[in-house]
């Protein structure tokens, strides 16, 4: 913000959200830390300030080491920016999904990060339409957090949910297709249950 003697005296409503947020990134600066989480800080901003903040916080993580947990909820700017990390997908307060990104965005292997992935616009129309196609949530009703659905909260939406989902909760688990993933999907990490679990009497789930 230049230059500074313009910008120091101000109180926040003075300032654009842009500003409002390079300020808040200073201030968290200051501290030196070694982790930094960022939660929605470029949401507010339109594309050249968030690729400029974005950018800076990159030459942070780069050049002075800061780590960085960064949520969002736009996939297409966490592959931006976390490209050489890792990146958790998380629904309704739970992980779903955790891998390295490009493992994550590539081969999304838990339905709801497919659904986010096909959620990304898309300039090319027949990639549009390809994807359009592919996708396909049961719903778009994100239930209440108060009320939660039983066993894999996921299974209301869920396009590949079968009886079991309505009663076990899925825990994370390494993704036969994709070993340096984990995913909670029973149907991904166990697709044959009969083979494998043999239903115990009262459920035989995690609890
Ligand atoms: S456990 Fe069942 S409902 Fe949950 S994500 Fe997997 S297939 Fe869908």
């Amino acid at each position: 913000l230049t230059p500074p003697e313009s910008y120091s005296a101000k109180f926040p409503h003075q300032m654009s959200g842009g500003q409002r947020q390079r300020v808040a990134v200073a201030r968290g600066l200051t501290l030196s830390p070694r982790l930094l989480i960022a939660d929605e800080s470029t949401s507010m901003l339109d594309v050249s300030i968030r690729v400029s903040l974005l950018n800076m916080l990159t030459r942070l993580r780069t050049e002075e080491g800061v780590g960085f947990i960064y949520i969002t909820h736009d996939l297409a700017l966490a592959k931006y920016f976390a490209w050489e990390g890792r990146t958790a997908v998380m629904y309704l307060g739970k992980i779903v999904e955790v891998g390295p990104t490009p493992q994550v965005i590539n081969s999304p292997q838990h339905p709801y990060t497919r659904a986010l992935l096909e959620a990304v616009p898309e300039p090319d129309p027949e990639l549009a339409a390809q994807k359009k196609a592919a996708g396909g949530l049961l719903s778009a009703e994100i239930p209440s957090l108060s009320d939660l659905p039983s066993g894999c909260t996921f299974h209301p939406r869920c396009p590949l949910a079968e009886d079991r989902c309505r009663e076990i909760i899925p825990v994370l688990r390494t993704a036969p297709e994709a070993s340096a993933q984990e995913v909670a999907c029973m149907v991904v990490t166990d697709p044959q249950p009969a083979a494998s679990a043999g239903t115990a009497p009262g459920g035989g789930g995690p609890p």
